[in-house]
């Protein structure tokens, strides 16, 4: 586990990561939210009436390397809760899927946001 040589230094960006890309606005996304530190964009895929995906700008590859930076790990969820009540009632569902066996399929971190009516039980 951990960075191997294929993987970027923290914090660089990677050419080969899809959420890289998206930032880089190599990949188109349809953006909710961007300030200097996050972006939100929508799911390819949505699971609920509303799904964000809340990305920071700078590759990290989970949830665990960004506790390294908490008022950034603070601020996604402030940013969750800003979409939430802009797109559905402020209620939400906050996920970060780290590791493939937890069904992280894309390793540049990323919260989903599922809102937007009464969400299945263990939905992701
Ligand atoms: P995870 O499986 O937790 O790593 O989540 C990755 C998420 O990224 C999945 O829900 C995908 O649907 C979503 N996704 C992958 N590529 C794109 C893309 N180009 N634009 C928007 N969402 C994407
Ligand atoms: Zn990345």
């Amino acid at each position: 586990m951990g960075n191997s040589d294929t993987e970027p230094a923290t914090g660089r960006h990677d050419p080969d990561c899809v959420f890289c890309r998206i930032i880089a606005g190599e990949i188109p996304s349809e953006r909710v939210h961007e300030d200097d530190q996050l972006i939100a964009f929508k799911d390819l895929h949505p699971q609920a009436p509303v799904h964000v995906l809340v990305v920071p700008r700078e590759h990290r590859r989970d949830v665990t390397e960004l506790a390294q930076q908490p008022d950034l790990l603070a601020r996604i969820a402030t940013v969750a809760g800003e979409v939430a009540a802009t797109h559905a009632d402020g209620e939400f569902r906050l996920i970060f899927n780290t590791g493939a066996s937890a069904g992280q399929s894309v390793f540049h971190v990323h919260a989903h946001v599922l809102a937007g009516g009464k969400l299945a039980e263990g939905a992701l």
